[in-house]
């Protein structure tokens, strides 16, 4: 194992995880796992930053996530899975944080201001969902984490995050936390099914990792291809066409899609033998994942377990950086 980088993501437990999840994070995660110290948070509190009325929703996704985690290959002797709200460092490097960020910093945020407009919050915008960047940036620190697997809508987040840790460091002339850059996949955003710009739970447009064969050919039938491509002789756009999008970001022969693309564009390939290649390649993809998600149904204290073990090791990292942070700023470490 390489200890010089370690590797952190999170995700959110609003839903059962989804096809942008696997190919934009988890793919790359269950490699990495294999070189890098990897710990992956089930971030449960920034979960509930715009659930504050249901945290049902919450609270019943934590173990859903931690099963899609361990179909799609995360092995927890390898990666240290964890829950944000048992580990009480990260809450308290938060409220550390937000001393040093304006208001005006996060309001711009890109992602952020998307992501309100699309909720529709209006003036009802919690003050956690505005802050969540921030927390973001003290889970990424609490761990001295350098390298995190995402998509492109979490750049903002790595931009704030070392904004803050260049602050820390300036204010306590030490080097208490350290810079990260993102990994980003090479599809580091896959549209929802519906052709959108992004899959995203908050939108409803997603493909899950546990989706039924039935599921994976309603949403493949669905797919929109070029509008304009009306008899199978007709040349193709393959740009904005859904199906080659997905071909691209799931298909495991690159020089087959690429020989698909060009017949398409040249004419005399048609919608369907398109689809069906695209079906086939995710009913392959996802028939094993499915398979040993359903091994861990009923599971759900051997689940709790493996959080719970995944945690313990997290506490001692996360609590030393908070120290190191509260002593480099003058303040006591009681115990
Ligand atoms: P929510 O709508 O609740 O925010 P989400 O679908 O956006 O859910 P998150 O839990 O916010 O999922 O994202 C977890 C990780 O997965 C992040 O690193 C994010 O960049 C990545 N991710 C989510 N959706 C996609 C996608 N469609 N394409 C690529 N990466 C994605
Ligand atoms: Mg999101």
């Amino acid at each position: 194992m390489n200890t010089t980088h370690t590797i952190l993501t999170g995700d959110r437990p609003t839903g059962p995880l989804h096809l942008g999840h696997y190919v934009g994070s988890l793919r790359q995660r269950v490699s990495l796992q294999h070189q890098y110290r990897q710990f992956i948070l089930i971030a449960d509190l920034q979960g509930l930053t715009d659930n504050g009325s249901n945290p049902q929703k919450v609270s019943a996704n934590i173990l859903e996530v931690m099963a899609d985690y361990l179909a799609a290959g995360i092995d927890p002797t390898k990666t240290m899975i964890c829950l944000q709200s048992a580990l009480p460092a990260l809450a308290e490097l938060s409220a550390l944080y937000m001393n040093i960020v304006t208001v005006a910093r996060v309001a711009r945020n890109p992602t952020v201001k998307n992501e309100i407009a699309q909720k529709g919050f209006s003036r009802a915008l919690p003050v956690g969902f505005m802050a969540y960047p921030i927390s973001q940036a003290a889970d990424i620190t609490a761990f001295q984490a350098d390298r995190i697997p995402v998509g492109d809508d979490q750049l903002p987040m790595i931009e704030q995050t070392n904004e803050i840790v260049h602050k820390m460091n300036n204010l306590t002339g030490a080097p208490v936390l350290r810079h990260c850059q993102a990994l980003l996949s090479p599809v580091s955003r896959l549209p929802g099914i519906d052709g959108s710009a992004k899959m995203s739970k908050s939108l409803g447009n997603t493909l899950l990792l546990s989706a039924s064969e039935q599921d994976i050919h309603r949403a493949v039938s669905a797919m929109y291809t070029d509008p304009d491509h009306l008899r199978v002789s007709d040349p193709g756009r393959v740009e904005g066409n859904v199906v080659f999008t997905y071909l691209d970001a799931c298909h495991p022969d690159p020089h087959k899609v690429a020989q698909m693309k060009a017949h398409y564009q040249q004419g005399g390939l048609g919608d369907r033998a398109c689809k069906d290649e695209l079906e086939n390649c995710l009913q392959t993809l996802l028939a094993p994942i499915r398979a040993r998600r359903a091994q861990f149904a009923g599971e759900s204290d051997a689940l709790l377990a493996l959080l719970k073990q995944g945690s313990e090791a997290a506490r001692d990292i996360t609590q030393q950086t908070l120290d190191a942070v509260k002593r480099g700023l003058g303040l006591p470490v009681l115990w």
